[in-house]
C-alpha cells in the first residue's frame, strides 16, 4: 500500500508538472493563458498556486505519463484517466485549467479542472479515492497556514478562483472548502492555526444554506466563527476583483459574529412580531449560545432581547428552560 501510495503520488507530481507546463508553454494554452490574464491572474500567482492547463485530445497525459513509465491503469487509479467502455483508456482532464490541490503538507493530492467556457460541468475534480477526498483538504492551506496564525484568523470561501483571487491580492489567510458542504474534518484541519474563522460563502441561495451548516459545525469544534455577507450576490473572487482588497478586508473585519448573522437572517424580512415568530427565532440560536461562556451568553442574551423587542428578562428566562432541556 505504501508502494502504491507513493506511486499515485508520482504521478500526480509529473501530472502537475506536465500541466504547469503546457499552461506556459503550449500553443494549445494560448486561449487558457488568455481566459486567466481576463480573470485578472498573473504569472506570480498562477506559479505560487501552480496553476496549469489540460491539453485538448485525449492521451496527452497518458502518452506524457507512458514515456515517463508509467502505466495508464495507475493513472486512473490516480484519477487522471477514464477507463472506456472499450476497455481503453483516455484523460479525465482535456481542454481545461487546471488546479493542484494539496494536502496540509504540500503534496499533490489532486486536481480540480475549470472549462474555459460555458460547458457542463464547469469544474471536474479528481474523483474520490482512498488517497483522495474533498472533504478532508482545505484548498489553499499549505499556503495559508502561515498567514492564519499571524492574523489568528482564517477565511473560509468557496471556490478555487475565490483563493486565488484572495491570496494574489494579500489575504493569505484564505482557504476555500471546494463546494458547499463544510466537513467537520476540513475544521479540524484549521484548529491547530487558530480558534478564530471567518465563513465568507457565495451570496447565493446555496452558498447561505452552506454557511448556515458550516457555521454549526465549526463552532461545535470550538471555533469563534464570523459570518460575512458579500453584497450585490458576488462571490470573494468578483467582490475583490471590483471593490478592491481593502474593502474586503473591512468585509472580513467586521463581519458578524454567528449570533449576529443568524439574528440578523431572521430579521431580514421585517421585525419579528408574533410568538411563534420570536419562539422560532430563539430555537434557532440558542444552540449556539448554550456553547458559549457567560459573558458571551450574557451578551448573546442582549442581542436577542434587542433584536426580538423582548426584555433581557424574558429571554434570559427562555433561554434557562432550554439549557435545562439540554442536560
Ligand atoms: P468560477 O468563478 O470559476 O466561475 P466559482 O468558484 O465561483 O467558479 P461556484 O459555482 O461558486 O464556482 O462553486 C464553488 C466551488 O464549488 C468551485 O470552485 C468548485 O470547487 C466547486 N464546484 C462547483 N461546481 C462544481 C462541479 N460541477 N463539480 C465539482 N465541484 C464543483
Ligand atoms: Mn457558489
Ligand atoms: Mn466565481
Ligand atoms: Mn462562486
Amino acid at each position: 500500500r505504501d508502494r502504491k501510495k507513493a506511486l499515485l503520488q508520482r504521478i500526480n507530481d509529473l501530472a502537475k508538472d506536465f500541466f504547469y507546463e503546457n499552461l506556459r508553454r503550449h500553443e494549445a494554452a494560448a486561449e487558457a493563458r488568455r481566459y486567466l490574464a481576463e480573470r485578472g491572474l498573473s504569472g506570480e500567482v498562477l506559479d505560487r498556486f501552480q496553476i496549469g492547463f489540460a491539453l485538448p485530445g485525449w492521451s496527452a497525459l497518458l502518452d506524457f505519463l507512458s514515456r515517463k513509465g508509467c502505466q495508464p491503469h495507475d493513472a486512473a487509479e490516480a484519477g487522471l484517466a477514464v477507463k472506456g467502455d472499450s476497455g481503453r483508456y483516455y484523460d479525465r482532464f482535456r481542454n481545461r485549467i487546471i488546479f493542484p490541490i494539496w494536502d496540509p503538507v504540500g503534496r499533490v493530492v489532486g486536481f480540480g479542472g475549470r472549462v474555459l467556457d460555458g460547458s457542463l460541468p464547469k469544474y471536474l475534480n479528481t474523483p474520490e479515492t482512498p488517497f483522495f477526498s474533498k472533504g478532508r483538504i482545505l484548498y489553499g492551506l499549505h499556503l495559508a497556514r502561515p498567514a492564519i496564525r499571524e492574523r489568528d484568523c482564517a477565511v473560509v470561501v468557496e471556490g478555487y478562483m475565490d483563493a486565488v483571487t484572495a491570496h494574489l491580492h494579500g489575504a493569505a489567510n484564505t482557504v476555500a472548502s471546494l463546494g458547499t458542504a463544510l466537513t467537520a474534518e476540513q475544521g479540524r484541519l484549521l484548529i491547530n492555526y487558530s480558534r478564530n474563522v471567518v465563513i465568507a460563502y457565495d451570496a447565493d441561495a446555496a452558498g447561505v444554506a452552506a454557511a448556515m451548516r458550516g457555521m454549526d459545525l465549526l463552532q461545535e469544534l470550538g471555533f469563534q466563527v464570523r459570518v460575512a455577507t458579500i453584497p450585490d450576490g458576488k462571490d470573494p473572487d468578483e467582490y475583490i476583483r471590483r471593490q478592491g482588497i481593502q474593502s474586503w478586508e473591512k468585509l472580513i473585519g467586521e463581519a458578524p459574529s454567528l449570533i449576529e448573522y443568524k439574528l440578523q437572517k431572521a430579521m431580514e424580512k421585517g421585525p419579528v412580531r408574533t410568538v411563534t415568530g420570536k419562539l422560532e427565532v430563539m430555537r434557532q440560536v440558542f444552540p449556539n449560545l448554550a456553547l458559549k461562556n457567560e459573558v458571551e451568553k450574557e451578551e448573546g442574551l442582549k442581542a436577542i432581547a434587542g433584536a426580538l423587542n423582548l426584555t433581557w428578562e424574558t429571554v434570559a428566562g427562555e433561554f434557562k428552560r432550554f439549557e435545562a432541556n439540554l442536560g
